[in-house]
């Protein structure tokens, strides 16, 4: 489309891309419930983006990530350090819901991993939130981290550096949202680790 900037125009080709994605192992789920894949959402020039899982029900049923209960935990969150879901790009390392939203099984990390990949270099993100231990052992290993992988009861609330090819990256990882809906002492946690994460998003 006219006017639409490079980032837009490479993200649109990954939309293109996932909704004829006929090698996924979960392509077959997603059509036979009408489901949409969730490529993400917000600011193609986003300082900060936060991944997530992978789309639950809400999510596959409206194409668009964190739309139900964990991501109104998010926006909540997100609004204690002022900032919007415009202002900040939102994803998932997979992009289409496991059935009964299991855990994403290895091979569906493997699949979906590179449509991630290239989503982190079209916005170049300083900051990267991962959201639960799936995406923050994806991030980690993907970024040269592996060696600093920790149990996220250990690593959530941490700050780490990390080199992607258009420059260095903050990675921070943090509880996943959801956890917050089952634990409410969770949110607390959440909350001073947003602030770590404001600590930066301020500094950009
Ligand atoms: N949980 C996730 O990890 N991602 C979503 O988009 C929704 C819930």
């Amino acid at each position: 489309m006219e006017g639409e900037s490079e980032r837009t125009k490479q993200m649109r080709t990954i939309r293109d891309e996932l909704v004829v994605f006929t090698d996924s192992p979960l392509y077959e789920y997603r059509t036979a419930n009408k489901y949409h894949p969730v490529v993400g959402e917000g600011s193609h020039d986003a300082k900060i983006m936060f991944i997530g899982e992978a789309p639950g029900k809400n999510e596959a049923e409206q194409g668009r990530p964190f739309c139900g209960a964990a991501g109104r935990v998010l926006e909540k969150l997100l609004a204690t350090v002022s900032l919007e879901r415009r202002d900040v790009y939102i994803t998932n390392i997979v992009k289409d819901r496991p059935p009964e939203n299991r855990d994403p099984l290895p091979d569906e990390i493997e699949v979906y991993g590179p449509f991630l990949d290239r989503q982190i270099d079209i916005i170049q993100p300083k900051v990267i939130a991962t959201l639960g231990r799936f995406s923050m052992d994806y991030v980690m290993r993907r970024l040269g981290l592996a060696g600093e992988i920790e149990p996220i009861s250990k690593a959530h609330g941490s700050v780490y550096t990390a080199k992607a090819s258009y420059g260095d990256v903050i990675v921070i990882p943090l509880y996943h949202p959801a956890a917050a809906l089952y634990n409410g002492s969770m949110m607390s946690t959440l909350e001073k680790d947003f602030q770590i994460l404001k600590q930066y998003a301020y500094t950009l």
